[in-house]
């Protein structure tokens, strides 16, 4: 007797615009956790395939927040990470970032903090502050 169950889950693929909403059967060990992704469909190309993977072991996501700024016009600077990260991670780097200070004039895409929690994706600008 198995002690696996399969489970179908729907959610969008985000790589692209066109959001595609993939079906996915799912098989789960006894405690929950993910054994494999059996099947993937709605995925229109075949990122669609490895977003669901990825989504099911490591989700990944761009972190979007805002540091403070010293000697600036503005008292807040929009940050984000360069690509995405794993969601996981996030908490921790919300406490890193939070207390950050960042030196004005700042031009949109600069640094803010490289490479994350050792992720190897920097911290950066989403706009210019003068
Ligand atoms: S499956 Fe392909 S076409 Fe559909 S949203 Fe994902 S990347 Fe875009």
């Amino acid at each position: 007797m198995s002690d696996t169950v399969i489970e179908t889950l729907q959610f969008n693929c985000t790589t692209c615009p066109s959001e595609c909403l993939l079906t996915v059967e799912v098989e789960r060990d006894a405690n929950g956790a993910v054994v494999e992704a059996r099947s993937v469909t709605g995925n229109n190309c075949p990122r669609g395939d490895k977003f669901a993977h990825q989504e099911l072991t490591c989700p990944m996501r761009v972190l979007t927040t805002t540091v403070t700024v010293s000697g600036g016009d503005v008292a807040l600077l929009p940050v984000r990470t360069a690509e995405a990260i794993p969601l996981a991670l996030h908490a921790q780097a919300m406490d890193l970032i939070r207390g950050l200070v960042v030196e004005a004039p700042i031009r949109m895409s600069d640094v803010v903090l490289p490479n994350l929690l050792n992720t190897g994706i920097d911290l950066i600008a989403s706009m210019d502050v003068e």
